[in-house]
């Protein structure tokens, strides 16, 4: 019997939830709301899928994580990097492995960036991040049992594709198979009886990156003819999950408690900021002009995007070279800046946010001061950008990260205009700032959503300031294990009253 369903919407935000309520959609949702206990779930710095689902499952702030990006500093020094992977998560001891003690069968499905997938007294398959070539299956005989369901098994959709574009219906369509395969997956794991299921659903994310310029009437791609219509197709992609969530609580409902959760909230995304062609106009950046790796960029770029082919093939071998293939695309980045002459930089990140780093050896072998530099790089900043009237807020990451590998967060972070400004590394633009393209007009924002439901919960209605890094230590309480001292989250006391 389920006792606990943690399902994962990927980008869910009761920004976008309210209003299709009011409007008669979402009736499951309605009920739970109604019903059920919820409130806004503040996301991690980055709102991101990396380091938002790592303090999500582990209950920690990425400063104790060590997990702010995909890509990750391990050393100041030599500017040395690595890629996530679920030893990240493992070694910070997720939720899944405080319920792996002998008395639960468990299920991890779809969890973003968890490979490769570990032993459990269960299954584990890995979610974003990983390929369904890869071996994202964990034993490896229920590899047999997910292709035999699924002959196609899918992880995401490549939103940014320009075939979207010309045929934005081929988009809803993909994503509708997805949703379709995660429900199928869904009563497939309720039947098989599994007492703690944890699955991610990614396609939420995925249709908003790509369709917000049809829902928010101020976004500038706003169309007057077609946006009502693409409007109506993204609150089917919605009514496909709520029936998943009626289908989950009439299974679940006496047994067990179902909890749903979101890694970050969305908005409008209207304008790119590169971050490192600001650097480079005001100095603080030189590029190589090493002309080889330049046409190599160059090249990749063009092969991107006028030959995705070829360039899925360059990926396949370079994974049979055993070489991350993500890890290449930043080194091509980082192989483009003369660290030399360097001082501050944004390395590749999946962020969207502001997240520059200092070359500490420069500065060190030059004995420039830390803070002195950091203020006069946010004080020019907040000049160049406000002039375009962009509103730049600076997190500090000292205030809000503690742990070991606070040393290795940016030196400067922030977010433009209320995160509708995507923040970018790319090296390669004349201008600093551009327009949002059209295949990618919504961004992640921190309100993300939390709900939940069953025979547990006790409270009904809202309840305020909760955050990402609660959910598995509240989780624990309904398990009746004890919370470990270095947790930062804290019990939502409140569900249980
Ligand atoms: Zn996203």
């Amino acid at each position: 019997m389920t006792k606990l369903f943690l399902l994962g919407l990927d980008g869910a935000t009761f920004d976008l939830l309210l209003p299709m309520i009011d409007e008669g959609h979402l009736n499951n949702c309605k009920k739970i709301i109604q019903e059920g206990a919820y409130g806004t779930l503040i996301s991690t710095f980055p709102p991101i899928t990396c380091p938002a689902w790592t303090s999500l499952a582990t209950g920690k702030n990425p400063g104790k994580t060590g997990v702010y990006d995909v890509f990750n500093l391990t050393s100041k020094n030599n500017l040395k990097y690595s890629v996530m992977t679920s030893k990240d998560i493992q070694k910070n001891k997720p939720l899944w492995d405080y319920l792996n003690n002998g008395k639960n069968k468990i299920a991890v499905v779809n969890y973003p960036f968890l490979f490769p997938p570990y032993n459990i007294n269960g299954i584990m398959i890995s979610g974003l991040g990983s390929d369904p070539d890869d071996e994202i299956f964990y034993p490896e005989n229920i590899k047999n049992v997910i292709r035999k369901m699924f002959p196609n098994y899918k992880i995401d959709i490549p939103f940014m594709n320009e075939e979207y574009l010309d045929d934005p219906n081929k988009f809803f369509n993909e994503c509708k198979d997805l949703l379709y395969q995660n429900e199928k997956m869904i009563n497939y794991l309720l039947k098989s009886k599994y007492d703690i299921i944890i699955m991610v659903i990614s396609a939420t994310d995925l249709a908003q990156h790509f369709i917000y310029k049809h829902i928010d009437k101020n976004h500038p791609q706003y169309d007057v003819i077609n946006s009502k219509i693409y409007y109506e197709k993204f609150i089917e992609i919605w009514e496909i999950v709520d029936l998943i969530i009626g289908n989950i609580i009439d299974t679940i409902l006496d047994v067990g408690n179902l909890i749903i959760v979101s890694d970050h909230g969305f908005g409008k995304h209207t304008k790119n900021f590169y971050n490192n062609v600001w650097l480079e106009k005001k100095g603080y950046l030189v590029k190589k002009t090493n002309y080889i790796s330049r046409i190599k960029l160059l090249f990749n770029d063009f092969l991107k995007k006028y030959f995705p082919f070829i360039q899925s093939k360059i990926v396949i071998y370079l994974k049979s070279k055993n070489i991350s293939p993500r890890l290449e695309k930043y080194k091509s980045i980082i192989s483009e800046i003369n660290m030399d002459k360097t001082i501050a930089f944004m390395p590749i990140s999946t962020s969207g946010q502001g997240m520059i780093f200092l070359n500490e050896s420069l500065i060190n072998k030059k004995n420039i001061n830390k803070n002195n530099i950091c203020d006069r790089i946010k004080r020019e900043l907040k000049y160049s950008l406000n002039k375009y009237d962009i509103d730049v807020k600076f997190i500090s990451p000292k205030e809000i990260y503690v742990g070991k590998y606070v040393k290795y967060a940016p030196n400067i972070m922030f977010y433009l205009n209320n995160f509708e400004i995507s923040v970018l590394p790319s090296l390669n633009n004349r201008e600093y700032l551009s327009d949002a393209p059209k295949s990618h007009t919504g961004n992640h924002k921190m309100n993300g959503i939390f709900m939940s439901y069953g025979k547990d919960i006790k409270y009904k209605g809202k309840i305020k300031d909760l955050n990402i890094m609660d959910v598995t230590p509240s989780i624990l309480k309904l398990f009746n294990i004890e919370i470990p001292k270095d947790i930062d989250g804290k019990i939502i006391e409140k569900l249980f009253i």
